[in-house]
């Protein structure tokens, strides 16, 4: 009996996803919560196409990381993209991911920044934020959307506005602007 003609066209946009979401640097995690396919099946086309075996272990799942100060300017520009473009066009959600990580990393690329935000961390982040573990608050002096935890007070001064005293000499940051 041959399959059905409609369970081989999801397979077929099911490898496709993978394929994409590979090539955009997703760790297994990723691959795993967001496509069907099984773990074999991943693990095969994961050296198929990156050309080496997934790296093993979990990104810690902690909300930490976002908030740290450069991750947090970074994680703040990507939210702000991912949340602009999620009000225009209607995309599912790994579309919307791809999409703003990869306006993301224009953005980036254009300030000559380093890209510190990879493309798991940009997903878990939107996991944080949909699980309402992280939120934007507004910064009370620019006026910039930042990440923050859930209950930030509304004098929120973001990392921008008051850099951490170790932070004086490194401009990197300083060149992104989120407002
Ligand atoms: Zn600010």
């Amino acid at each position: 009996m041959p399959a059905p003609v409609k369970s081989v066209l999801n397979e077929s946009k099911q490898i496709e996803r993978a394929a994409m979401l590979i090539q955009m640097g997703a760790r297994m995690q990723v691959l795993e919560s967001e496509t069907t396919l099984s773990y074999e099946r991943l693990i095969r086309l994961y050296k198929e196409i990156a050309g080496k075996s997934p790296s093993k272990g979990q990104l810690p799942f902690s909300t930490d990381w976002f908030l740290t100060w450069q991750e947090n300017i970074h994680s703040s520009l990507f939210l702000n993209i991912y949340e602009y473009l999620s009000k225009g066009v209607s995309l599912d959600s790994v579309e919307l991911l791809t999409k703003a990580y990869r306006l993301y990393n224009e953005q980036v690329q254009a300030a000559e920044i380093e890209p510190l935000l990879s493309f798991t961390r940009a997903w878990r982040l939107v996991k944080f934020v949909d699980a309402g573990m992280l939120t934007r608050t507004k910064c009370a002096q620019c006026g910039g959307q930042f990440v923050t935890e859930l209950y930030e007070n509304r004098h929120y001064t973001c990392g921008l506005c008051n850099p951490p005293a170790r932070a004086g000499k490194s401009k990197s940051a300083g060149a992104l602007t989120l407002h």
